[in-house]
This record gives structure tokens, sequence and C-alpha cells, in this order.
């Protein structure tokens, strides 16, 4: 059997939060010794929507920072920035040629980020082939996926297999693998929809300081219901804030407990978990060479794979060696 590899991906959009630690970045370091992972920081994604260059930039560097304060090992998990490995874009193209217009424009993430309106790039409508081409170029056989990308991972699946169909045996199809339900936090401000990097103001950022963090879990949203229970249609706001102290503690709260002493719980059982990644990114943070250095030594570690599997689809598709 294939041994299991997997991939997983954050996107430098923005400063990374308490949602991308308990649903992406902790499954990854607890799975480092069972499967072959590696984390890709997606940069070129990052340019498909209005960007600054230099905040890209910056928070590549602090994302591949972040990773490695909370513990990924690069010596077992590559950190892969992905405008380092051509190949990327190389296997884009390929696969763009086997996407229909149509399957492309059809998804839901599309159409919801070129509804407002405003100038679409091109490279919005194709971000999930970009996708596509991150998972298959390693021969990742299962990735972690959320509600929000499970489609982009369907239409991977259906390229990788109209590829092979097509002109041979050249990708391995990929197995989503759903993070628990208790791994999705919501915005402590409007606790109907997830946290995020780009939207919304109920953010915990990792990097944010414990006072901030305490105000914005003591200005979270609940309701008059006053009874501390997970209901998430009714109770959106508690049933977040007891998600994350289960995802953070392995605990439950008291049925008794008042809103205000969860709060506090919550305070303490995330302050708990950032203080000690907070620390470790300040030293790493002094030294970016070193965490350049990370990133320079994965896109060389992974680059034989990606270039084995470019070599593949170039052939199979009818391009002369
Ligand atoms: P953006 O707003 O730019 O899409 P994001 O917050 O959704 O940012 P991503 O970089 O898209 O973050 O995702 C990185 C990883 O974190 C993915 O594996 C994604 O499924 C996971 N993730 C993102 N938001 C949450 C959340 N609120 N709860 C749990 N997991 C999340
Ligand atoms: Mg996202």
């Amino acid at each position: 059997m294939a041994p299991t590899r997997r991939l997983t991906g954050f996107q430098p959009t923005g400063r990374l939060h308490l949602g991308n630690l308990l649903g992406a970045l902790r499954p990854l370091i607890a799975a480092q010794s069972a499967a072959e992972s590696i984390a890709l920081i997606a940069d070129l994604h990052a340019m498909t929507v209005d960007h600054h260059p230099s905040e890209v930039r910056a928070s590549a560097l602090e994302q591949a920072t972040l990773l490695l304060a909370a513990g990924v090992d690069p010596a077992r998990t590559p950190i892969v920035l992905q405008s380092q490995v051509r190949e990327h874009t190389e296997l884009h193209y390929l696969l763009e040629c086997v996407t229909g217009y149509g399957e492309a424009a059809r998804m839901i993430q599309f159409k919801e980020k070129s509804a407002g309106g405003g100038p679409v790039r091109l490279s919005l409508l194709t971000y999930p082939v970009l996708m596509s081409a991150d998972i298959l170029l390693y021969d990742a056989n299962q990735v972690p996926v959320g509600d929000d990308q499970s489609q982009h991972l369907e239409l991977t699946r259906t390229l990788a297999t109209r590829f092979n169909t097509r002109y041979g045996a050249t990708f391995t199809v990929p197995e989503g693998i759903r993070p628990d339900a208790a791994a999705r936090v919501m915005d402590m401000a409007d606790p109907t929809s997830k946290m995020s990097k780009t939207s919304g103001t109920g953010r915990i950022a990792l990097l944010d300081p414990p006072e901030v963090v305490r105000r914005t879990i003591a200005r979270a949203v609940t309701d008059e219901f006053a009874v501390v229970r997970r209901d998430p249609e009714r109770q959106p706001g508690i049933t977040n804030l007891i998600g994350i102290l289960a995802a953070c503690t392995g605990q439950e709260p008291a049925d008794q407990s008042s809103y205000g002493a969860l709060k506090r719980q919550v305070t303490d059982a995330v302050e708990a978990l950032l203080a000690p990644i907070r620390a470790r990114h300040a030293e790493l943070a002094d030294d970016p060479a070193y965490v350049r250095k990370v990133l320079a030594e994965s896109a060389e570690l992974v680059r034989p794979t990606a270039a084995t599997t470019v070599a593949r689809a170039r052939r199979a598709i009818g391009l002369l060696d």
C-alpha cells in the first residue's frame, strides 16, 4: 500500500488565527509521525484577489515562522513555499487543458468571490486548478479539507481521473479527509460564519497579545438563554466557545457555568495554547535567515517528486521530452 501522504495548505492572505491552528495546524503536527506530510504556503493563491506585494511576502514569512513555532518539524514535514517550486505553475497549465470553462465557473467560491462587481482576476477562476496541481504534484493521497474546500477537492479528483483516463495513469486520485466538527472555529463577532483571515472581525490571531485575546473573547457574541449547552442553531456563539474549550483542553464546561465563567475558562485555555507559540515565534522571528533556509531546503527536498510528476504528465499529454 502507498504510504499516507498528506498536504495541508495555508494562504498567506493575512495572519494565522485560532481556526487555522485548531482546524489545520494542530492536526498536521499530530500526524507528523504517522503520515508523510507537506505543509504548503500557497503564496500564488494569495494573488488571485486584490493584494499588496509586500504584505504577501511578509505574511508568507510570518506563516512559515508560525508553523515552526507551533511545532512543525521541518525534518519530517517540509514547509514548501508554493512559488519556490516552479512545477506548481507548469502542472497548473497542463491541468487547465483538461478543465472546462463551465466547470471552473461553477465553483461556489469563484461565484462568491467574484460577485462583488469589482474586477475579477482570471487567476481567481483558475484557482481551483492550481490547487489541484498543488495536490497532484506530490501524489498526496489524503487532503484535509473543510466545507469551504470540499468542492475544489472534488474537482481535483475529477481532473485527475479525467487525465488518467484520457492520457494514461499519471496521477494519484486523492481522498478528502474531514476535520472533526469541533475543529471548525467560528467568528467571535458573528458565530454563524467561520473565523477567517480575510473576512469578519471576531478573529483571534495567533500573535495577538494576551489582552487582545481576552478582550475578543469577553466581547464574543452570545445570546439571552443563559444556559451553557451546545445548540448550533439557536446558540451558535456559546456552541463555538464550548467547541474551542473542548478543542483546547479536551474538557467540557460545567453545566451550571455562567457565560462569564465560560468565557474566562476559554480565555485561560486559549492563552495556555498560544503563550508558548508566541514565545517561540519571538525567538524565530529574530532569525529570518533560518526560516528562509528551512523554506529553501524544503523546496529542494520536494522538487524531485514534483519534477517526476510533471515529467510524467508532460509525456502523457503529448509533449516531447
Ligand atoms: P482566507 O480568508 O484567506 O481563506 P482562512 O482563514 O480560510 O483564510 P486558509 O489559508 O484558507 O485560511 O486555510 C488554512 C487552513 O486552515 C485550511 O486547512 C482551512 O481548512 C483551515 N481553516 C481555515 N479557517 C478555519 C476555521 N475557522 N476553523 C477551522 N479550520 C479553518
Ligand atoms: Mg480559506
